[in-house]
């Protein structure tokens, strides 16, 4: 969300008329406007955040025309306090209304002081701002933002809000308009995608969304991706959509955070390690080539030695192709924050590892068993690098695994899609030559 988002302040300041500039360059000072977009979710954001504005601060001194606007969840979390601790901060804004940056910036440099705009509602979908696209062959494109469940160890609803949903329309015109502008893959956005239509009273409305993508497939969409659905609220309509789209990829990630019940139900996670894996069951029964993904917290708030083993058993089970792990910190301002039993840093680590040593033995088997295969890749970049993978295309499998390809003088452009043979695989990578 938050790439999407900077996607967005990147096109806003440049129908200001601004330039992209190096980073390398505006660490130096030599630029009009830094604009720093924060994540509050991963615990690091804010003493990353603080070092960039303290390399700054000698910049600004130099060049005190240079303006500096902080944005998303770490501004809005922050406000004031920020200007506080960074008084050379020109603008902050929060996720709420990204639309407002210009205004800011040109309020800033006509007071010379700072600015900060900080609303406690979405005024405008970003996603209906012009965007510097990262890739032009792979778009983000949001169907909602914040989101209207409590897990107790998440910090987006208190920053995010309550759930809003964009309009279909608005949406598939979106969608539309990036293929037209060269995007051979959309990513659907939202905190839980599953609930889409929740706001406009169509509770069907996210598997009628994929449907409408599928037609779009003879413009050119040739593949069709979502973030992110939550565990106890993916339909069967939804999987039945996701099966019978064509250009919707086999490829499905689903937050399991933890596998013990008691600890779900501390996070407030609405399903059961039962219940999750009965959906995984239904997936692979009707997708069968599905690769699944997940998230998984280590050492939440009073996990003991036997709910953490009852996550391994789930992690045996569900067989994901990879997991996002993490090791439960503090986020001020959740609910978890003030809960008893917080796990000590080295039985958390402990357990951490173990997780990881399982969940690599399962993603490596996952990834042995595409050797021999012939799979589309969709090629997303050229290779520059110092080891034995310099000169290689690479791309994305259908299910979204990393694909290494042996080029031997193709030349295909990102968002093409090329047939390949698996050759070899890694944890982390496959290699392939083409077909
Ligand atoms: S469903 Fe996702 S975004 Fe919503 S509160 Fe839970 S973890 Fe946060």
């Amino acid at each position: 969300m938050n790439e999407h988002d900077s996607e967005r302040i990147a096109g806003m300041l440049e129908s200001m008329g601004y330039k992209p500039t190096t980073l390398d360059a505006a660490l130096k000072g030599k630029v009009d406007v830094f604009a720093i977009n924060t994540c509050a979710v991963r615990e690091n954001a804010a003493n990353k955040l603080y070092g960039h504005l303290g390399q700054l601060a000698t910049q600004k001194r130099l060049n005190p025309k240079m303006q500096i606007a902080v944005g998303g969840c770490l501004a809005q979390k922050d406000k004031e306090q920020m200007v506080m601790r960074a008084p050379w901060v020109d603008v902050v804004f929060g996720t709420h209304n990204l639309h407002g940056l210009p205004e800011l910036l040109k309020e800033a440099a006509k007071t010379s002081k700072a600015q900060v705009e900080i609303l406690p509602q979405l005024v405008q979908f970003p996603s209906t701002l012009q965007a510097v696209r990262k890739t032009n062959y792979s778009a983000w494109v949001s169907i909602s933002m914040g989101c209207n469940n409590s897990c107790t160890f998440c910090i987006v609803p208190l920053l995010r809000g309550r759930e809003r949903d964009r309009r279909p329309d608005e949406i598939l015109a979106e969608v539309k308009h990036a293929v037209k502008n060269g995007a051979s893959e959309v990513i659907l956005l939202g905190q839980n995608v599953n609930s889409y239509g929740t706001e406009f009273g169509d509770r069907n409305a996210f598997a009628k969304l994929l449907r409408a993508c599928g037609e779009l497939e003879s413009s050119g969409l040739k593949r069709v991706r979502f973030t992110s659905p939550h565990p106890a609220a993916f339909t069967d309509v939804v999987l039945s959509a996701m099966s019978e789209t064509n250009n919707v990829m086999p490829n499905l990630h689903m937050p399991l955070q933890s596998g013990s019940d008691r600890i779900l139900r501390l996070m407030r996670r609405s399903y059961r390690a039962s219940s999750f894996l009965k959906t995984l069951e239904k997936v692979r029964n009707l997708i069968p080539e599905v690769a699944i993904t997940t998230d998984i917290i280590v050492g939440f708030p009073d996990e003991t030695d036997e709910d953490f083993e009852k996550t391994l058993e789930v992690v045996k089970e569900a067989q994901f192709s990879s997991a996002y792990t993490f090791q439960y910190s503090i986020r001020p301002g959740t609910v978890a924050a003030n809960m008893p039993n917080q796990i000590p840093k080295d039985v958390v680590q402990h357990r951490f590892e173990k997780l990881l040593k399982i969940q690599e033995e399962i993603t490596l088997s996952g990834q042995k068993a595409q050797l021999g295969k012939t799979v589309s890749v969709m090629i997303s970049a050229h290779q520059h690098r110092k080891d034995d993978l310099n000169g290689r295309l690479s791309g994305i499998s259908e299910d979204g695994r990393l694909v290494h390809i042996n080029t031997s003088g193709l030349n295909a452009k990102p968002g093409e899609i090329v047939q390949v043979n698996i050759i070899s695989a890694t944890p982390y990578y496959l290699v392939a030559d083409v077909v």
